[in-house]
Parts: C-alpha cells; sequence; structure tokens
C-alpha cells in the first residue's frame, strides 16, 4: 500500500504564525540571557577588582618617599619628640612634600639643613663664610 503517511495521533499543523511566536519567543530568552551573563560578568569583575583593592598593602592611603601615611602616622611620635632616625626622618620628608594627605603635619619636620644653611660647621667654616 502506497501513499502519504498518516499523522501520528496527537499531532497536528501549527496555526498561522506559531512558528514565529516560538522563534521570537527564543530570541528575547537568548537576549536575557546575554543580558544576564554581561552582568554577572561586570559584577564578577567589580568584585575581583574591590577584592584586589582591599587586601593591596596600603591601599586607600598613599605611598610617597617609601613610606605610607600610616607609617608616618606611626613616626608621629618620634617626630615630635625628634627622636627619629635619619633614614626614617628622609623617608617621612619625603612623603609629607607630596602626600596631600599628610602635609598638615610638616609643621612638626625639624628643619632641613640642606636648605636652611644650618649644616654643622666648626669655627673655621663659619670665619669661611664670614669673610666672603
Ligand atoms: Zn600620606
Amino acid at each position: 500500500m502506497v501513499g502519504t503517511p498518516k499523522e501520528p495521533s496527537g499531532w497536528e499543523a501549527c496555526p498561522e504564525g506559531e512558528l514565529a511566536r516560538v522563534a521570537g519567543r527564543l530570541r528575547r530568552r537568548r537576549r536575557v540571557g546575554a543580558a544576564v551573563r554581561a552582568v554577572a560578568a561586570v559584577a564578577v569583575i567589580l568584585l575581583a577588582i574591590t577584592t584586589i583593592y582591599l587586601q593591596w598593602p596600603g591601599s586607600g592611603e598613599y605611598n610617597y618617599g617609601g613610606i605610607t601615611c600610616i607609617e608616618v602616622h606611626n613616626a608621629l611620635p618620634a617626630l615630635k619628640a625628634g627622636t627619629l632616625d635619619e633614614k626614617t626622618l628622609a623617608r617621612v620628608r619625603a612623603h609629607l612634600k607630596k602626600c596631600p594627605l599628610c602635609e598638615p603635619l610638616s609643621h612638626f619636620l625639624p628643619p632641613n639643613p640642606t636648605q636652611t644653611g644650618s649644616l654643622p660647621c666648626r669655627d673655621g667654616c663659619a670665619r669661611d663664610i664670614a669673610n666672603r
């Protein structure tokens, strides 16, 4: 017996426009999925940046002159007492020159001998300067 195969029971022809509606629904679903993936990717990137920023040593403060703001503030008592070692004092001085946050602490610095002309000098040196 030759002829067109019979439709299996339960199947019937699609109503007009049904395929277009299904295609439209699939396209919308794909667009929403892509948007969700993009938002998730941005969230993951922001989370990674925030995590790295918060865990980075000295984050949220400046590091000028090889010393951070917190280290400068920790050295403040010794700076006020004039007991800060020369190496740290030089670093603190370099930091305070550049750091907008710590700059107000500059008045605690002792005069810079190279700028004030108050380098240690013996008597002969003073006479040399006086004779100029
Ligand atoms: Zn600072």
